[in-house]
């Protein structure tokens, strides 16, 4: 798969863009990520969201409107994306714009982005719109803030749940071969083997 990675924002947030025959597909938008594709003239084809925390949702209604291309989130994150005021008692360190979804991706089926085709797995817990892109034949997950190196994502904001994410993450993630290479949301990337032998959390 060829991939390139941003990393921006407070959060230190990852993005991530994947070249297809018919452009670039991008994961998330932290802060800056619209200067790192315009500068690379790099033609975003779509825009998925993984989850609607502000870190990788950032740059998107800027990107959209530059791009003008169609943005996928799920639908249990209408609100955080569409009203990211709704934020602000919980660290929102900024004014957001709303972006609304061309379409909403459910968790379990086959959609074709930007030509590449990915199983959209909804992993709540996290955030309860939280979804993972699993690419089948490229055993590669863009997982945003569900696993982590070491680590899951936290599950005390507002829609978390511990068991929720400890239990989707069994289930729908671990799953998997060990060889699936995970890109998470922040800090480096894993392998779905290397997280069943060592995650604590697990
Ligand atoms: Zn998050
Ligand atoms: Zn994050």
């Amino acid at each position: 798969m060829k991939l390139l990675e941003y990393t921006g924002g407070l959060a230190e947030t990852n993005a991530y863009l994947v070249e297809t025959a018919e452009g670039w597909l991008l994961v998330d938008a932290p802060e800056g990520v619209l200067d790192f594709v315009r500068e690379r003239k790099i033609r975003v084809a779509a825009l998925v969201l993984t989850h609607g925390h502000w870190d990788h949702i950032w740059d998107a209604a800027d990107l959209v409107a530059w791009a003008q291309c169609p943005v996928y989130y799920h639908q249990d994150d209408e609100l955080l994306i569409t009203r990211p005021e709704l934020m602000r008692d919980f660290g929102l360190p900024v004014d957001l714009k709303p972006v609304q979804a061309t379409q909403f991706l459910k968790g379990g089926e086959e959609v074709d982005l930007v030509g590449k085709r990915f199983r959209i797995l909804h992993v709540p817990g996290h955030c309860p719109g939280s979804i993972c892109l699993y690419q089948q034949e490229e055993k590669t997950i863009f997982g945003g803030d569900v696993l982590f190196a070491g680590g899951v994502g936290r599950w005390d904001l507002p829609g978390g749940s511990r068991e929720l994410l400890i239990e989707g993450i069994h289930n729908k993630l671990m799953v998997l071969p060990d060889e699936v290479i995970v890109y998470p949301g922040h800090g480096p990337a894993t392998s779905i083997g290397q997280e069943r032998r060592e995650n604590p959390y697990l």
